[in-house]
């Protein structure tokens, strides 16, 4: 498979995320172009904050090929990767990663920080912006949808899950002697 059909598998991940009410990243990891392990941000539904694709693309790909060293892989990824997952990326040995949209708020190929031009041990080569415009109007639309939700659930009063959260907080509270 290209590079190009590998991000697009990425992306129907990213779709896949997006229809769990998850914000929509997907991750694909390759070897010599044929598809090792495929998997899409489960943040909210699995309730835990390591679930990102990549992480879990990763986790999968050591599981299928029996190993943690992943150096005849390549690594794509619809958004540009987060701290903990650049970490994965280099403890894995991934040579190679190509990401569509630039995260100006957590990316660490370039945005916040280069963790791959890092004196860490690995340097994987990184290539951004394949797919670009697809990966950055799907989180786009999201997050479009999400604020809509959002204001049309304040219009009609009614609160918001973090919202709901505090407000059980603040029953606990009251409810400890
Ligand atoms: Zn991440």
């Amino acid at each position: 498979m290209t590079d190009t059909e590998l991000m697009c598998l990425a992306l129907n991940e990213a779709r896949a995320a997006a229809a769990l009410g998850e914000v929509p990243v997907g991750a694909v990891v390759a070897r010599h172009g044929e598809v090792v392990a495929a998997a899409h941000n489960t943040r909210e539904t699995e309730k835990n904050a390591t679930h990102h694709a990549e992480l879990l693309a990763i986790d999968a790909a050591c599981r299928a090929l029996g190993g943690w060293r992943l150096w005849e892989c390549e690594l794509f990824v619809t958004l540009e990767p987060c701290p903990m997952c650049m970490g994965a990326i280099i403890n894995s040995r991934i040579p190679r990663v190509v990401f569509g949209a630039a995260d100006t708020k957590a990316g660490c190929c370039g945005s916040v920080v280069d963790m791959a031009a890092l004196p860490f041990n690995h340097h994987p080569r990184v290539e951004r912006g394949l797919l670009e415009e697809e990966c950055s109007a799907l989180l786009a639309e999201f997050f479009a949808a999400l604020r809509a939700r959002r204001a049309e659930q304040k219009a009609l009063g009614i609160p918001t899950a973090w919202q709901l959260r505090k407000m059980q907080r603040q029953q606990n509270k009251e409810d400890k002697p």
